[in-house]
């Protein structure tokens, strides 16, 4: 292998946010120098890996392998895998966890897993002894693309997902393509969903080529991850903590895509397939209210479907039930909702136009 393919199997970006600079690391096999790369950044010799029970078993002792050798000494601590798992008591049990093997604020958290583990992970990386430095190790498309990057991290209360958290960023992310072999058809292809959104909301060159996309191409994977980290950094860089609407461009599909998971009990769909139709239900509203060309909403939707994604709502599916749980959502604001559209594929804005009755019409005619 001659030294630019070496260079092309591993590429790093410079991630600037909360005043800080970090560096994410893309390729095929990163995690096997884990060790090595980790002893460059923290200068800390314990921590603790947390990772769910379908990961852990998958690369669990590389990593720990790899950290032993580096001389670090690190404690597994595996969760039940699943959403089930984001709160706020396994939190404190993990806390409780790491504290009985010693670990102290010296010590670093590894989040090892999806985006459940990154949050969860990340949420107690800010809070132990105050805040510990955090690493990312995503290990599915939607962790890599979208949850891993922007610093927000929480757990789910009985009432809804994500109400309590914290913005801690990590001091290093490791994407290791390898790792995408296990993780199921249908978790792969629901990070497509996000893939696709960042390219409507913010890039059209991105657009076309997840139209001509060839799945057994693991170099433009590692590409198209790479220009989807960019994307979500970007936007987040000009607005961290959600208060000038520029963030909330990132929300696209997902006013009516959590209300879908909500009615859908969160079981019916993933959080990517929720989007998916939130994605379409949002290009139809474009349409009516910011002049989306229709035909840019039918390349939408057939790129959705290219990627296994849903674009119909199943028919046992209450339509009332997505309508309550939009109501609730805390955006819907006196009869008017803060809603993303697109007036033209790679490019969004808040439109304060859209009403119930616009989302009633559009999610009709899913
Ligand atoms: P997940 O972490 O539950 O992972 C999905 C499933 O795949 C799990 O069963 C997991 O055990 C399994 N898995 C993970 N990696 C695997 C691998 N390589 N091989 C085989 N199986 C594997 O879910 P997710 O879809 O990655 O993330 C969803 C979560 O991310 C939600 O909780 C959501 O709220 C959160 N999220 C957070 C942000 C943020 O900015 N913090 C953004 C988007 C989503
Ligand atoms: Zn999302």
């Amino acid at each position: 292998m001659g030294p630019a393919a070496i260079e092309e199997r591993v590429s790093k970006t410079v991630v600037s946010l909360g005043g800080q600079r970090y560096c994410v690391v893309i390729g095929r096999g990163p995690l096997r120098q884990l060790g090595a790369r980790l002893r460059k950044h923290l200068p800390r010799k314990t921590c603790a890996i947390i990772s769910d029970d379908n990961v852990a078993p998958l690369f669990a002792k590389r990593v720990q392998g790899s950290l032993t050798v580096a001389g670090f000494e690190p404690r597994l601590i595996a969760i039940a895998a699943g959403e089930k798992s984001k709160t706020l008591e396994k939190a404190g049990a993990i806390c409780d966890e790491m504290i009985a093997a010693g670990l102290d604020r010296h010590s670093f958290v590894i989040g090892l897993g999806g985006g459940v583990i990154g949050d969860i992970s990340g949420f107690v990386a800010a809070i132990y002894h105050r805040g510990i430095p955090h690493v990312q190790i995503p290990t599915t498309l939607l962790a890599m693309v979208d949850s891993s990057i922007g610093g927000k991290n929480g757990v789910n209360t009985r009432d809804g997902k994500n109400l309590i958290g914290a913005v801690h960023h990590p001091s290093l992310v490791i994407d290791d393509l390898e790792v995408l072999k296990t993780l199921p058809a249908r978790e792969f292809n629901q990070g497509f969903a996000e893939i696709i959104k960042h390219a409507v909301i913010a890039d059209v060159t991105m657009f076309r080529a997840l139209q001509a996309w060839k799945a057994s191409n693991a170099l433009a994977l590692q590409r198209l991850i790479k220009c989807n980290i960019k994307i979500k950094s970007r936007i987040v860089a000009k607005d961290e903590r959600d208060q000038t609407g520029k963030r909330a461009l990132l929300n696209f599909g997902h006013t009516v895509g959590h209300a879908i998971e909500r009615a859908g009990d969160y079981h019916k769909f993933l959080h990517g397939e929720a989007v998916s139709l939130g994605i379409v239900v949002a290009s139809t509203i474009s349409v009516k209210k910011a002049g989306l060309p229709p035909e840019q909403r039918g390349a939408i939707v057939d790129l959705l479907r290219r990627f296994d994604l849903p674009t119909r709502l199943p028919k046992n599916l209450p339509r009332k039930k997505i309508f309550d749980a939009v109501k609730f959502d805390k955006k819907f604001e006196s009869g008017k909702i803060r809603f993303v559209v697109t007036p033209r594929i790679g490019s969004a804005r808040l439109s304060r136009d859209v009403t119930m009755e616009d989302i009633r019409e559009a999610v009709d005619e899913l």
